[in-house]
């Protein structure tokens, strides 16, 4: 069991990890995931001591292993380590790279090294390149001989630090297979992944990380079918936001379309919605607003695309007082907005705003 208490990290005056405390079990599989840079491999790094803690502790099973006078080599038996760049011995055959560790930190004798090396390149599938130096391997091959390494040392907890993102994506599937054969063992797991699909199928409990924490957290059909927090829908969905507050008759129309425009080919909005969307904003903004709002302007326009599933949908906050767009009596704008939408749903809201419709755009 692993416990992290108040973990921090900081690189300079940067901080990366500002406080992370949780507990993984015996046999529990991790999957982390996270924007770029958002701290997920540091975090990782500090569970086995590779990056030193700037503050807070980790427990393994009831030691503190980030007490300055813990004994490191101890920490290697228990917890083994997957890189993205494999970090085999150049200059060794995949045999000799999994017999090394057994007989340098096991000390093992060099035939019970050798078979227990045999017996993992063939639980990896990769008996017949045992000779072979890493150079006439292929990334995946590589990987799969580094997991063998690892697997040597029986190490209780492995840590795979992106274990897939170096690949060519023709050798992704063979190393996640094997990663998704080890989750059948009693091994505790933690893996960084940006492979969505990999984290949904592999994890017992996802960990989101976002400003510095572990932001959310869940079951696989939790963080991924009922994600609770804004920046955890944002990541899931693959989100894309524009907003716009519209707060008085000097707004600047002009420069917003052209705002919309850059953030439509940015995110690779079709053209045909893109289009819509630029007439809804303005028939229902200019045309419909404005004029029904009269002194009292005060309009939210907020535009999301999820990329993945190619829906765009604008929310739309205005007004102080009930009022229904279609008060409004300008028909010619109304049949424009529900021409281009697939749907138009008006909710009366308590708050800053009162109103408010959302729009699947067509
Ligand atoms: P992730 O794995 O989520 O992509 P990382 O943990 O690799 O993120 O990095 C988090 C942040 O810490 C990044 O901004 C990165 O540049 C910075 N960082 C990571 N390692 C170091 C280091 N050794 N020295 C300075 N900054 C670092």
């Amino acid at each position: 069991m692993i416990e992290v208490k108040n973990l921090q990290k900081t690189y300079g005056n940067t901080p990366v990890i500002k406080d992370i405390s949780t507990t993984i079990n015996d046999g529990e599989i991790i999957v982390v995931i996270g924007p770029s840079g958002c701290g997920k491999s540091t975090f990782i790094r500090c569970l086995n001591m590779l990056e030193r803690p700037s503050g807070g502790k980790v427990i393994l099973d009831g030691e503190e292993i980030s007490a300055p006078d813990y004994d490191k080599s101890k920490i290697g038996r228990k917890i083994g380590m997957v890189f993205q760049s494999f970090n085999l011995f150049n200059h060794l055959t995949v045999l000799e790279n999994i017999m090394l560790p057994q007989m340098t930190i096991l000390m093992k004798d060099k035939q019970s090294a050798y078979d227990k090396a045999q017996r993992l390149l063939s639980q990896v599938n990769l008996q017949a390149k045992a000779f072979s130096f890493p150079s006439a391997l292929s990334g995946g091959q590589k990987q799969r001989a580094a997991i063998a390494r690892t697997l040597a040392m029986d190490p209780e907890i492995i840590l795979f630090d992106e274990p897939t993102s170096a690949l060519d994506p023709t050798m992704v599937g063979e190393v996640k297979s094997v990663i998704t054969h080890l989750t059948k063992s009693d091994r505790t797991m933690v893996i960084v992944t940006h492979d969505m699909d990999f984290a949904r199928n592999i994890a017992d409990r996802i960990f989101y990380i976002d400003e510095g924490t572990i932001y959310e957290e869940g079951t696989p059909d939790e963080i991924f079918n009922h994600p609770k927090k804004e920046k955890t829908k944002l990541f899931i969905h693959n989100l894309k936001l524009l907003e716009f507050a519209i707060n008085d008759r000097k707004f600047d129309f002009y420069d917003a379309r052209t705002t919309i425009e850059e953030y439509c080919q940015k995110n690779q909005i079709p053209y045909t919605k893109a289009y819509h969307l630029q007439s809804i904003f303005e028939e229902l903004c200019i045309e419909i607003l404005m004029p029904l709002l009269g002194d009292e302007i005060a309009i939210r326009f907020i535009i999301e695309y999820a990329q993945r599933k190619d829906v765009l949908n604008v929310t739309v906050l205005y007004g102080k007082k009930k009022l229904k767009i279609a008060e409004s009596h300008n028909e010619l704008a109304m049949d424009i907005i529900e021409g281009f939408s697939e749907s138009i749903r008006y909710a009366e809201q308590t708050g800053e705003y009162r109103n408010k419709i959302i729009i699947r755009v067509k």
